[in-house]
């Protein structure tokens, strides 16, 4: 069988796994327990895995979901608030935050960015494990397998599927 070649634009996807608590990061050993259990979900016959890694962060990172980042909306008055507020946002302050909490331009509010509802989620972390471009029958992980993940960091994690 030929292996299958990329055509047209080229895309890599990304799983993205993130403690819940932005601060939070786990030992090193936990860390990498953690990727070595990610890269083994991809094992499989047929399943191919580009690059499982984990990325320690200085300071609260927005770990974002790429393209997929469609619609955000406001958790205290239910408003939209454009893509274009959180771009203008990292262009002015970049990827990282010393603080999470924020005005928000549809009512005001002072609410921290990690409680915003994004229509697909993204996340706001000190630590990831991601995998890129993963290929098997059922592509993110299922609740059992993100329970392992968070058994083995010591921490529950959220999952974010991102595409650059
Ligand atoms: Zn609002």
């Amino acid at each position: 069988m030929a292996s299958p070649g990329r055509l047209g634009p080229v895309s890599d996807d990304y799983i993205r796994l993130v403690p819940t608590d932005p601060d939070w990061q786990p030992r090193p050993a936990a860390a990498a327990a953690a990727v070595a259990y990610v890269a083994g979900l991809f094992a499989g016959p047929g399943d191919t895995v580009e690059q499982v890694r984990q990325v320690f962060y200085d300071r609260v990172t927005l770990i974002d979901a790429g393209v997929h980042t469609e619609r955000i909306a406001c958790p205290r008055c239910a408003g939209d608030i454009g893509m274009d507020w959180l771009g203008d946002l990292v262009r002015e302050n970049g990827m990282s935050f010393d603080r999470l909490d924020v005005a928000v331009p549809c009512c005001g509010a002072t609410v921290e960015l990690n409680t915003l509802h994004y229509e697909d989620p993204i996340g706001f972390a000190r630590f990831e494990v991601s995998a890129m471009n993963a290929v098997r029958a059922g592509y993110e992980l299922d609740t059992t397998e993100l329970a392992r993940v968070a058994e083995l960091l010591g921490h529950p994690v959220a999952q974010i599927l991102a595409r650059y």
